[in-house]
């Protein structure tokens, strides 16, 4: 039967129909879903931020005849899918007595509960996190075969729950294996637990048990937050030691390795170890620029041309999270300006109030590092590296070093040039040169390559 909130939802579409584009229904209205009335708005879910804006910008003022027709309010409330929880949890406290006319999402129990736009094809592969990527789609394939524990860590911002849920997606949609599939962030594990043990009289604790002990796979986030309460820990271990006995699969994430988790008992510590440890970089310039014009096609910005490759170059020191909110006030800006493509302006605007990133990259690759390995690579000395010689063999390990600077460093040109004694456009025909090279020349595509790797060793040596 339907519902006093479905049924006036339906009347409204109808006259919605009437002053919005055929187009902008089928992309945008369609795509709604009511779920409350409060007193003075309506509460919709809506699928992605692109939704949301446009709802606010461009459809709402269309919208409120038909809504204060059918619901007697004007004004509407765009949530997304993943705040849909927090919504309720907030509503429900606000108003203890009201009655809750909440929606369910349609299909709620057969419904994938992992964000649909964390999933293997979304995730961006670059130099970075082409280990943790290949890993964790072998796990998805194949589960409990080859990497168990598998051990995920970097930090905030980079891609972890993307990637938990990118294999929960996988496997939800290949269902045909037909596997029980649990994803909890340890918050969640340790809210559960706490809960069963209080309700201990009502075999609360049976409850938790079969809860977690059913699953075939178990992916746990932010391990980090692991309280070193006895009974939290003793559960987890005794959790894992079970599903790992019987064959199944347990994923893991951290924003730091096991070895810094202080909170983290030795014996958990060592099973992780058994498993597949691995992490996850800050985006080199590369995978930056993958990743910022995977997100405007994904929302279906439009930015002037060019703009991808600087803002790639800007936004060195921002996580992968921090990127997408600021692409999204971009265009949000260009919006609010009455424009459907962001401009350069639009940007200047918004990086000028971002400022510096609250996350600094966790790369500990330095000036001195990079040079070092340069000269170590091809047994050169650190004078004639930075200096005046202009015989091949010193030219070409030079421009490796530039474009390794580059791509690898937060540092501006200008900066590169005072190392080398070199002004601007040396620096950025050097760069362009090997950038060039990557793409086309098998050899210095492996320099490269062999370079980052020895990079990212030391620094995890040190
Ligand atoms: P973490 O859990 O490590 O803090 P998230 O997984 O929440 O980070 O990622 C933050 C945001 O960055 C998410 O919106 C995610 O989709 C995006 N993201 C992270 N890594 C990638 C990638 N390689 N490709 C595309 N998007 C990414
Ligand atoms: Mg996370």
């Amino acid at each position: 039967m339907q519902s006093y909130i479905e049924r006036q939802w339906a009347l409204c579409m109808e006259d919605f129909g009437k002053k919005i584009s055929s187009v902008g229904m089928d992309l945008w209205i369609n795509t709604l879903q009511p779920i409350n009335i409060e007193q003075d708005k309506l509460v919709v879910i809506a699928p992605s931020e692109m939704a949301r804006t446009l709802i606010y910008s461009t459809y709402l003022d269309k919208m409120k005849e038909a809504l204060k027709t059918h619901f007697n309010v004007e004004e509407i409330y765009v949530i997304l899918p993943e705040e849909r929880e927090d919504y309720i949890a907030k509503y429900s406290q606000d108003n203890p007595d009201a009655e809750l006319n909440i929606l369910e999402p349609k299909e709620q129990t057969t419904k994938n509960p992992f964000n649909p736009r964390y999933t293997f094809d979304n995730f961006v592969i670059g130099t970075t996190n082409q280990v943790v990527y290949a890993a964790a789609r072998a796990v998805a394939e194949s589960p409990a075969t080859r990497f168990n524990p598998l051990f995920i860590y970097g930090g905030s911002g980079l891609g972890k729950t993307h990637l938990l849920h990118a294999i929960g997606n996988y496997i939800w949609e290949h269902k045909t294996t037909g596997l029980s599939i649990i994803y909890v962030t340890c918050e969640q594990f340790t809210n559960a637990f706490i809960e069963a043990l209080r309700e201990r009289h009502e075999k609360g604790m049976d409850g938790f048990h079969k809860r977690f002990r059913q699953a075939d796979v178990l992916l746990i986030d932010d391990i980090q937050f692991i309280s070193n309460r006895k009974g939290v820990q003793e559960e987890f271990f005794n959790t894992f030691n079970d599903l790992y006995q019987a064959g199944k699969q347990i994923i893991i994430s951290s924003d730091r390795p096991p070895k810094d988790i202080a909170t983290l008992e030795e014996r958990l510590r060592s099973r992780f170890a058994s498993g597949f440890i691995q992490d996850i970089q800050p985006p080199d310039f590369e995978t930056r620029l993958l990743i910022i014009q995977k997100k405007i096609e994904l929302e279906r910005f439009e930015f002037e041309k060019g703009m991808d490759v600087e803002l790639a170059e800007r936004l060195s020191n921002f996580n992968i999270r921090e990127m997408e909110a600021i692409l999204r006030k971009i265009y949000f800006l260009a919006n609010l300006h009455g424009k459907t493509v962001a401009t350069r302006e639009d940007m200047e605007e918004v990086l000028e109030k971002e400022g510096e990133p609250t996350v600094v990259s966790t790369t500990k690759v330095t000036q001195e590092k990079i040079i070092n390995a340069v000269c170590k690579y091809f047994t050169i000395d650190k004078r004639d590296l930075t200096g005046r010689k202009r015989n091949k063999e010193i030219v070409e390990p030079r421009q490796i070093c530039i474009y390794l600077m580059w791509s690898q460093l937060a540092i501006p040109l200008a900066t590169i040039g005072q190392i080398f004694g070199r002004d601007h456009t040396t620096i950025i025909h050097a760069r362009d040169k090997i950038m060039e090279l990557v793409k086309t020349n098998k050899q210095t595509k492996k320099i490269v390559n062999d370079l980052v790797a020895e990079l990212k060793n030391t620094q995890q040596n040190s």
